[in-house]
C-alpha cells in the first residue's frame, strides 16, 4: 500500500524463529502495538481504506483484531462489531463452521449487530493461510449484499490467504508484506 510506511513498520517489527513451535516465524504484532507513534500511523492509513471504500462497520476477528479494529471503528465514528469463537458471545448468533488441520472451529457474530446495506471491513492483525478469514467472509457475505473489504496489518504472503480472499471476489489489503 505504501511503501515507506511500509519499510518504516518492517524496521520495528519484531519477528520471533521458533515461536510458538518450530519452524514458525512469529511476527509479534505487539511491537508496533507498543508504540503509540507507530500504532497511529496504521490506523491512519487503515482509515484512508475506511473512508475510500465507504465502510459503515467494523468487524474485528478475535482478538488481535480487536486491537485495531475497535480503534479504527472510533476514530471514523462508525460501530466496532466483534466475531468470536464458539460460546462467547450471548443472545441470538450467526454461526460458522470452519475446517481446521485436524477437526473444526467455529465463529460466531451477534445476530442484530449488522444489516444486509452495511458496507462491512473485516481486520485483524495477520493473514496466513486464511482459515479464519475466508469463514468471516462467508459469515459476513450470508447478511450483506455489499462487497466485502479485509484489510490486515501483515500478509503473510507466500502463504496465499489473502490471494484466496482476493479469488473469492473480496476486496484485501494489507500494510506490511512479510514471508512465513
Ligand atoms: P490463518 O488462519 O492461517 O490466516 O492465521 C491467522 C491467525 O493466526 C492470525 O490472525 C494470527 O494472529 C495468527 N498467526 C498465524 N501465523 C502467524 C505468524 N507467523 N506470526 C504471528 N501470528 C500468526
Amino acid at each position: 500500500m505504501n511503501k515507506s510506511l511500509e519499510k518504516h513498520l518492517k524496521d520495528h517489527l519484531r519477528v520471533i524463529p521458533d515461536f510458538p513451535k518450530k519452524g514458525i516465524m512469529f511476527q509479534d504484532i505487539f511491537s508496533l502495538v507498543e508504540q503509540p507513534v507507530l500504532l497511529k500511523k496504521i490506523i491512519d492509513e487503515i482509515s484512508k481504506v475506511v473512508k475510500k471504500k465507504k465502510i459503515t462497520k467494523i468487524v474485528g476477528i478475535d482478538a488481535r483484531g480487536f486491537i485495531f479494529g475497535s480503534i479504527v471503528s472510533n476514530d471514523n465514528r462508525i460501530p466496532f462489531i466483534p466475531i468470536r469463537k464458539k460460546g462467547k458471545l450471548p443472545g441470538p448468533v450467526h454461526k460458522m463452521k470452519y475446517k481446521l488441520e485436524y477437526g473444526y472451529d467455529q465463529i460466531e457474530l451477534q445476530k442484530s449487530s449488522i444489516i444486509r446495506e452495511d458496507r462491512i471491513m473485516i481486520i485483524d492483525d495477520l493473514i496466513a493461510t486464511g482459515g479464519t478469514a475466508v469463514a468471516a467472509g462467508k459469515l459476513i457475505k450470508k447478511i450483506t449484499s455489499k462487497k466485502i473489504t479485509f484489510m490486515f496489518v501483515i500478509d503473510l504472503y507466500n502463504l496465499k490467504g489473502a490471494n484466496i480472499l482476493k479469488k473469492k471476489g473480496y476486496n484485501v489489503y494489507s500494510i506490511i508484506k512479510a514471508e512465513g
